[in-house]
């Protein structure tokens, strides 16, 4: 079945309205999956109510969709998906891949934050669970646009949270659980999420699950190649009038804003980008995104 081959995922977190930064992913991801015949699919992150906006998820999905980025099945919401990510922790904590913290912030100030050993000051009623994350383990991936990916776990990122103090699921486990169950073969998502792709890769080891490919799109940058300000990157976009913003996103995902100039219709506009896409001319992000975890424990 071609359509095996590919599954992609556009994965959102309802803090606000789609903006052009999350307008890239969701393009980029869309154009791979349907380039090559594959499947493209949509889960809202809503894992941590906190930051959650009112609206935002059902803003998102309408904001998808007026950009004509239909999901090939349903939409999974992470706040629905407790159950699985309680299994996955129950694995881990079994085979004694996890374990129950009660370090605080402040315990961890002298290693920068970064958990190697508990050194709790008190027992907390509301501890963390973590992965073990033992000394020298490296995980290395090739990244479809940034080559080869290469981190020491142990010394950048340390025993990491799995479920938060709080209560609440930590990001990475979701991530790897639900890109498991949902089949994903393809995880296509911005460059700040780079620094993250070494912990899922860990997890999908411990947790024996397959590990998907991976390709890191652009963060949106100005001219000089510099990050654009959050102001700009988070500027909301109008889905009543989808063709200006889809051929901004497609510019930032370096393809020749001539090829979109002629298109009247969104579907027009679509097909054209589906034929003209060049994932060769997709910008490589500079910089060191490796040093910049992922700050959605
Ligand atoms: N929900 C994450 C975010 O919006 C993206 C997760 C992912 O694509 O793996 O930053």
């Amino acid at each position: 079945q071609p359509t095996s081959l590919h599954r992609g995922r556009f994965a959102p977190s309802p803090t606000g309205p789609l903006h052009l930064g999350s307008l890239v992913a969701a393009l980029g991801s869309w154009l791979i999956a349907r380039r090559a015949g594959g499947q493209w699919l949509v889960r809202i992150e809503d894992l941590d109510p906190p930051r959650e906006v009112a609206g935002a998820a059902d803003a998102q999905l309408a904001a998808l969709h007026a950009f004509g980025l239909h999901p090939d099945g349903a939409v999974v919401r992470q706040s629905d998906r407790g159950h699985l990510y309680q299994a996955a922790l129950e694995t881990l904590l079994s085979r004694g891949n996890a374990f129950v913290c009660h370090c605080s912030r402040r315990d961890l100030l002298e290693s920068n934050g970064i958990h190697r050993a508990c050194v709790p000051r008190a027992r907390r009623d509301d501890p963390a669970i973590r992965l073990r994350v033992h000394a020298g383990t490296r995980v290395a991936f090739d990244d479809g646009f940034h080559g080869r990916v290469e981190q020491d776990l142990e010394r950048e990122v340390g025993d990491f949270v799995l479920r938060r103090a709080d209560g609440l699921w930590a990001y990475q486990l979701a991530v790897v659980v639900d890109d498991a169950a949902q089949g994903i073969t393809d995880v296509v998502r911005g460059a700040d999420l780079l620094a993250s792709t070494p912990r899922q890769i860990l997890l999908q080891q411990r947790l024996g699950l397959p590990t998907p490919r991976h390709a890191h799109l652009p963060l949106v940058l100005d001219p000089d190649g510099r990050k654009l300000s959050k102001t700009l990157e988070s500027l909301p976009i109008d889905g009543r009038d989808p063709i200006p913003a889809l051929r901004t996103a497609w510019r930032l995902l370096g393809q020749p804003p001539e090829a979109l100039e002629r298109s009247a219709t969104l579907a027009e506009a679509l097909a054209t980008a589906t034929a003209a896409f060049d994932p060769s001319r997709v910008p490589r992000t500079p910089g060191d995104l490796l040093a910049a975890p992922h700050n959605g424990l």
